[in-house]
Formats: C-alpha cells, structure tokens, sequence
C-alpha cells in the first residue's frame, strides 16, 4: 500500500491504522481497534518503525522488506458451513435404539457439550437419545427396585 507523503507524515506522529484509520499510540505494535500490525523492524540496525514508512528513522537505510516486528495473531478458523453431526449423538441414539439406556444417556449428554461449544450439530439426535435413555434407565430402575422389594419379600 502507498502512501502520500503528507499522508506519512502525519501518520508518523500517530500511526494511524491502514486498515480502519484509528489512531494509535507512536510505537505500538497492533492497531487497538482492528488488530492490524503497525511496526516492523529494521533489517539495518533494529529501530521499530511504522509499517507505512518507506525509510528508517534511526539509521536511514530503505525499510522495503523489513519483516513484522510481531508475527500476526493466529486466525481462528472456523468451519464452513454446518458443523457436522456429532458422532457422541449418533452413538447415543443407536445405544438408546438397542436398549443401552444408560450408556445412551452418558452419549447424549457428552454430545449436548460438544454442541453447546459450537464444534459440531445434531442436537435432535442427541436429545432424542438422552429422552430414549432416560426412559430406559427409568424402566430399568423401576424393574430393579421391584425386584429387589421382592427378594425381600414386600411385594
Ligand atoms: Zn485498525
Ligand atoms: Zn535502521
């Protein structure tokens, strides 16, 4: 990106962001505002300077090529699209199918926090297998406890 030389100069006072035109203190390192990185250093002698500067203050020598002083912030990559079915709600729903309720539960429940952070979908498969799960581990619990009030003999 060129910049006019009036334009330089005033941003040599403020470092004015190139991307969003924020203000910014002299000899910061990242645009407050946008992130955008506003210094590199010197290849010659090490003097931080603006990133729209063509010449080093300190010693004089052409800044053309002087790498980041900082490297970038890593980008968060997000997936595009849908996030994919998550295969914790899946397995829930078959183990709830095949009458594994308990373990259906501990799938759908391990599934709802993977969806709930956004890093994959399918929540109607999961709440569907946590309900299917729960209902089983009721039934299950309510033929143990009979079982067991008959061993004692109570019912
Ligand atoms: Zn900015
Ligand atoms: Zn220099």
């Amino acid at each position: 990106m060129r910049l006019s030389d009036d334009r330089t100069r005033m941003e040599l006072l403020q470092w004015v962001c190139p991307r969003c035109g924020t203000n910014n203190v002299v000899g910061a390192n990242f645009c407050r505002q946008c992130g955008q990185l506003l210094a590199v250093r010197c290849l010659h002698c090490g003097q931080e300077e603006y990133i729209g500067s063509r010449f080093c203050t300190n010693c004089g020598r052409p800044l053309q090529g002087a790498p980041p002083l900082v490297e970038k912030p890593a980008r968060v990559v997000l997936p595009a699209g849908k996030p994919r079915t998550s295969s914790w709600a899946i397995a829930s729903l078959i183990l709830a199918l095949l009458g594994l309720g308990p373990v259906a539960v501990i799938c759908g429940h391990i599934a709802l926090s993977e969806i709930g952070r956004g890093t994959a979908g399918g929540q109607w498969l999961a709440v569907l297998g946590l309900v299917l799960g729960y209902l089983q581990s009721a039934f299950l619990l309510f033929g143990a406890l009979m079982y067991l009030l008959r061993l004692v003999g109570l019912a």
